[in-house]
Parts: structure tokens; sequence; C-alpha cells
């Protein structure tokens, strides 16, 4: 009993929704964050991804928002896949209360449907910044009763360039809110700005739990540029389950996909030149399994929610090590086990892999390496993707 949501004295409305969700005991962060947020207090979270931080956030703000009728919530996302997620758990919470409706303000809709959806009443709003502010620029969207507002990985938010959408959005919304932020890294800038957006706020730092984020098995392999595809074909034939392959550029997820479809794998790309529509296809197509492989960028695989995701592949190594942690995040999700494979092909490469695993670095240029290196192992089970799929 003491172990699972009831502790919290949720609405029953809400524990029947985790019920139905098969949430049967809060996460690490879910057991930080919802007391101290039911009790009204402002709070700047760091947690690593795939840790529950969605539901974290989401059920104090539900719990409140179901014993309110008055009280309504904006939670601003970086991109549009996690904001459709983070809409996608709200909605299924409140599914039982008909008083409480979701509202998706995202880039690369049309426009004039959200204006149509806007007109009817809402009390949850999830949005990218620079969709929520053209709404208010426009007049569509008034902010001035919002009682909770949710930052979502702010830090990848600003990253993005969406700092000054944000600071207008919060220009229109009340003094009086609960505020909750949250940042895969506690800077300097992110603390700056949590002394202007936040109240007191209580400070919650989750370090990997061990059922977490720990059970993703890591390796690299240094393989030349050249070598770097039949290197894949290698690790594909040896894999099993979904399977997440990344590429630094669009272009690159588009042409390796169709090498990879031309060795008979079922595979797509996604990237940021999708259309919206495109990409939510892609999206669902892998979440139900009728693709084993996506090709994907950094930026359309951000927030990337799909538990089934057994291996991450980086066929490009990423260029910062946040890049890292936010890739390998897809697998090894919500207590599964996962797989890393990286593949390097430059000294400089080399050198990011060790800063990743707090490993002595060299400088750099100092020492060469010989090819088809394997740091670090283990031995997947053999299994042929092209012609069956399971999990
Ligand atoms: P998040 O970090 O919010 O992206 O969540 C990671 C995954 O964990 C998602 O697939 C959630 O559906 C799942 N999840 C979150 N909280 C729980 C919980 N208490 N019990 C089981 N699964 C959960």
């Amino acid at each position: 009993m003491s172990n699972t949501f009831q502790k919290y004295n949720l609405p029953s409305a809400l524990l029947g929704a985790l019920a139905r969700m098969q949430y049967d005991a809060p996460t690490a962060i879910q057991d930080q964050v919802i007391p101290i947020a039911l009790a009204g207090q402002d709070i700047l979270g760091s947690s690593k991804t795939g840790s529950g931080k969605t539901a974290a956030f989401s059920i104090p703000v539900i719990a409140q928002l179901m014993s309110n009728p008055e009280a309504s919530v904006l939670v601003l996302a970086p991109t549009r896949e996690l904001a459709e997620q983070v809409a996608g758990v709200m909605t299924t919470m409140v599914s039982g209360c008909k008083h409480l409706r979701t509202l998706l303000l995202i880039g690369g809709e049309p426009i004039g449907k959200q204006l149509m959806r806007l007109r009817s009443p809402h009390n949850i709003i999830v949005g990218t910044p620079g969709r929520v502010e053209d709404h208010l620029c426009r007049g569509s969207l008034h902010l001035r009763n919002t009682t909770f507002l949710v930052l979502d990985e702010i830090d990848r938010m600003l990253d993005m360039g969406f700092s000054i959408q944000i600071d207008k959005i919060i220009k229109r919304l009340p003094v009086e809110r609960q505020t909750l932020m949250f940042s895969a890294t506690l800077d300097r800038n992110i603390e700056r700005l949590a002394g202007s957006y936040l109240r007191r706020p209580e400070r919650i730092n989750v370090e990997v739990a061990d059922n977490e984020v720990k059970n993703i098995q890591e390796e690299s392999f240094y393989v030349s540029e050249s070598g770097k595809f039949q290197t894949l074909l290698e690790q594909l034939s040896q894999r099993e389950g979904s399977i997440i392959v990344f590429v630094k550029t669009q272009i690159k997820a588009d042409s390796l996909s169709y090498q990879l479809q031309k060795e008979h794998y079922k595979v797509q790309a996604i990237h940021g030149g999708l259309k919206q529509h495109q990409r939510k296809r892609v999206i669902e197509d892998f979440r139900n399994k009728r693709y084993a492989i996506i090709v994907a960028t950094d930026v359309a695989a951000r927030g990337l929610d799909i538990n089934h995701i057994k291996h991450v592949i980086n066929y490009d190594f990423p260029q910062a090590a946040e890049d890292y942690t936010h890739r390998i995040g897809r697998t090894g999700r919500a207590g599964a086990s996962g797989f890393a494979f990286s593949m390097i092909s430059s000294p400089q490469e080399k050198r990011l892999w060790r800063i990743i695993n707090n490993e002595p670095v060299e400088r750099e240029g100092s020492r060469s390496f010989g090819q088809n290196t394997r740091f670090n192992q283990f031995k997947p089970r053999p299994f042929n993707p092209r012609r069956s799929f399971s999990n």
C-alpha cells in the first residue's frame, strides 16, 4: 500500500486512470515531485530521460485540476513529438473527467484547426513555445487565468533558441501561479532562469536509478567512415527487437534508410525535413512494430517515448555528450533493458567517448589508434530482422 500511488490521496478518477495505464508504483522522481507539487510549491527538477518525469508533473497538476474546475495548466515542451506525448499522457489521465479538456498547440499543424479548437473550453494546454507565442500575438489564446505552468526540458528549449518566446509567454501569465521546471542539466543559465520564473523552488535532483537508466549496455567500435555500412549490416543481423539508428543529417537519414531498404530491411527515416503528418506516421508505424528499424536525426528522435526500443546504434557519433545521453535514453525505458552501440571514426569522437565514460582523456591528436578496435563488448543474440520481427 505504501508503495503505490494511493498514499498521495489522489482523486479516485486519477487513481483509476493510473491503474489502467499500469502505473503500479511511483518512480523515484515521481515519489519526490508529487507530494511537493501537491503542497503547492514550485519545483526545479533535474532528471534523466526515461525516468517517468511526464507523470511526475502531470499527476499532481491533474489531481489539482480535478478538484478545482477553475484551474488550468500550460505545459511548454521543446519539440512537437514531446508535446504530443505529454498531451497524450495527460489526456489519458483525465479520461474519466468530462470537464477537463486537453488542447495541443504545436508548430507544423494547420493554424486554422487550432484557432477553431481554441474556441471550445480547455483547461490543459500543451504546446511548443513558437506556436503558443504565435497564438498569444494573434489574440487567440489568453493565459491570464493560468494556474500551473510546466516547463519541460527547459535546457533543450533554450538550446533550440526559444528563450525569447518563453520569456514573452511567461510575461502573459499571472504572477500567482505554481511553476514546475525540468531540465536534464542544472547549469548557471538554468539557475538564473529559475531565479526569475520560480518562487522559492524546491530543488529535486534524481540520480540515475538502478532500474531506470543503468540497464543499458553500452559498447563502441572503431571503424573508418567507409566501413560503417558493413558494420551496421553485421550489427543489424545480430540484434533482436526495435532499433533506432542515429545519423548526423537529414540527407544521411534518407540515404541510409534507402541503402537498408535495398538490403531488404523494413526501415523508415525520421528527421526534421518531414511534414508533421509524415513524422507522426513514421512514429506510429514504429510504435506498432510495422518497422523494426528507424534511422533518425537528433532533433527528430528527441523525446520519443517508445518502450520497446531495444537498441540504439550511433552510426554517426553524437557531437556532444548531452546528445549521447539523450540518444541512448531512447532505450532502457521504464525498467526495460537496452543496448547502445556507437561507431567511432575519428580521434575526436574517441575523445568524446572517453569523456562520456569519465575516462582519462589524452590531449587531442596525441595518439592514433588502430582500426576496428572494440572498446567494450557484449554478445547479442543472433537474429535476422529481415525475416521476422519479434519483441
Ligand atoms: P518519461 O520519462 O516521462 O518519458 O517516462 C518514461 C516511460 O516510463 C514512459 O513510457 C512511461 O509510460 C513510463 N512510466 C512512467 N511512470 C511510470 C510508472 N509509475 N510505472 C510504470 N511506467 C511508468
